[in-house]
């Protein structure tokens, strides 16, 4: 059976080919899928009997199972979905006024082990699949329909209104699977968000960033997180393969190709670690090249990290050494702590396979 959950517009077009029948039945099924959220053939009104009885022979609509949903008291959700038997991954619902927006993993674990991250610590298991990345937007959206007492909205009524692949995993190590799904996410027949409302975030996989561009160029976000090669090694150890020089670079190039965007760079704030005056300077001076805005977030505790968060006064005074210096910058406020949703935090279950640093290293060259 194939989850026709795995393919984006034209792929479906040319599964329909395949099947015999004309590429713009495409158009009908993803509306159906994406865009009411119906995994049932037999709703799909529109579509010729026959073919859908063909299609309940031949293919599925499977989004990945919920194992359990949880509300914070600020309203956060967080869905802990199951992969397989083994593995489990986390997606987070962020309500705010003007903006709802979704956290999305893009792998079951994460191979590049960040110090100061949960899901680093985890190990890593596999890239989702295209369904997997899509399916959590898919099983947030109906979930959220539900607790809102609709089965189907109208269009301008979006729950989700920004999708950020911010969750478990770095996307663009997984790149064909992440970039069809935001393909899919950005289809004004799915889910058709513009392209500015969809932000990868990367820890800096140059020669990725530069082909994302051409593919698929969403809005960019950057886990820089130092202000020095020396403390990004230690904090990222990507830095070492493609230290800061290379990364300002790949962000300039980026823009190129979308000259009146700006690269987010996220900086998480560990006590005495990355937080002085001095860090912040350091900061101003290699991002000078890079429209830019920061978000500061402090850092959520998770056990044996190893890491405190900053004082808040020592991120009163980093926020406006930037700000000062004429930037955007925003500090993150902390949401869904009660149920371990905050930035950094998710988990998930990941049935570790890398073998630590042999396997990890091996990932890291393969998708580099
Ligand atoms: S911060 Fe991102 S890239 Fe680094 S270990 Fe965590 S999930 Fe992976």
């Amino acid at each position: 059976m194939q989850n026709l959950l795995n393919f984006n517009q034209p792929q479906l077009a040319e599964y329909f080919v395949g099947l015999g029948e004309k590429p713009f039945r495409a158009k009908q099924l993803m509306r159906w899928m994406h865009h009411f959220g119906v995994n049932d053939f037999t709703r799909m009104t529109d579509i010729a009997k026959t073919l859908r009885e063909k299609l309940q022979i031949e293919a599925e609509i499977t989004p990945p199972t919920v194992q359990l949903e949880q509300v914070s008291d600020d309203g956060t959700r967080k869905w802990l979905i199951g992969t397989d038997t083994a593995n489990s991954i986390e997606t987070v619902f962020i309500p705010e006024d003007d903006r709802g927006t979704l956290c999305i993993s893009s792998q079951v674990g994460c191979a590049l082990e960040c110090t100061f991250c949960s899901t680093g610590r985890q190990g890593f298991n596999r890239n989702l699949s295209v369904a997997e990345i899509i399916g959590q937007l898919w099983v947030a959206n109906h979930s959220l329909r539900q607790a809102d007492g609709y089965n189907m909205l109208p269009p301008s009524e979006r729950i989700i209104s920004n999708v950020v692949m911010m969750g478990m995993g770095e996307p663009l190590a997984n790149y064909d699977n992440v970039v069809t799904a935001m393909q899919i996410m950005l289809d004004d027949s799915a889910y058709g968000l513009s392209r500015r409302r969809v932000t990868l975030s990367t820890s800096g996989l140059v020669n990725a960033m530069d082909k994302l561009k051409e593919d698929c160029p969403v809005a960019l976000a950057v886990s820089l997180h130092a202000p020095n090669d020396a403390l990004r090694d230690v904090l990222v150890p990507i830095n070492k393969k493609y230290p800061i020089k290379d990364l300002m670079a790949a962000c300039e190039r980026y823009l190129v190709k979308a000259p009146r965007d700006f690269v987010t760079f996220e900086y998480v704030m560990l006590d005495g670690v990355n937080d002085t005056v001095e860090h912040a300077h350091q900061l101003l001076d290699i991002v000078k090249n890079v429209p830019c805005k920061f978000n500061l977030i402090p850092f959520n505790p998770f056990p044996d990290s190893g890491y405190e968060t900053s004082k808040p006064s020592h991120i009163r005074v980093f926020r406006d050494i930037l700000m000062n210096a004429g930037y955007v910058v925003t500090v993150r406020k902390t949401r869904g702590e009660d149920i371990d949703a905050a930035c950094g935090q998710l988990a998930g279950k990941v049935l570790d396979k890398t073998k630590r640093t042999l396997k990890r290293q091996i990932h890291i060259e393969a998708v580099a």
